[in-house]
């Protein structure tokens, strides 16, 4: 289960989004269609996420309400501990758009 960073046509920039393999969601900002990145090397991006990055499902609080990450390490670091694992072939398969972006 890679993360994509993904970008439409209007420059609307969601990073590190968790897609199933060749998934492509339009953009939740302005619908267009986007595209994906596939970034190998991550750790040549930086690991913070300006403003945060809330996310509402899988590796949200425990009581269920939304939870800020504000680095990407913070966000792997925490989905392996609730049993992600953070790559390919993973057997958890979540809702489409898992991940919201505020
Ligand atoms: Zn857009």
């Amino acid at each position: 289960m890679p993360f994509y960073d993904l970008t439409c046509k209007n420059n609307h920039e969601q990073i590190d989004v968790l897609l199933k393999l060749g998934e492509r969601p339009p953009c939740p900002i302005c619908g267009e269609a986007t595209s994906t990145l596939w970034r190998a090397s991550s750790n040549v991006i930086t690991d913070d996420i300006p403003g945060g990055l809330e996310i509402r499902h899988g590796i949200c609080n425990e009581d269920g309400t939304p939870r800020k990450y504000y680095s990407k390490s913070e966000i792997v670091k925490e989905a392996k501990r609730k049993g992600y694992s953070v790559g390919t072939d993973v057997p958890y398969k979540p809702p489409k758009n898992t991940l919201y972006f505020t």
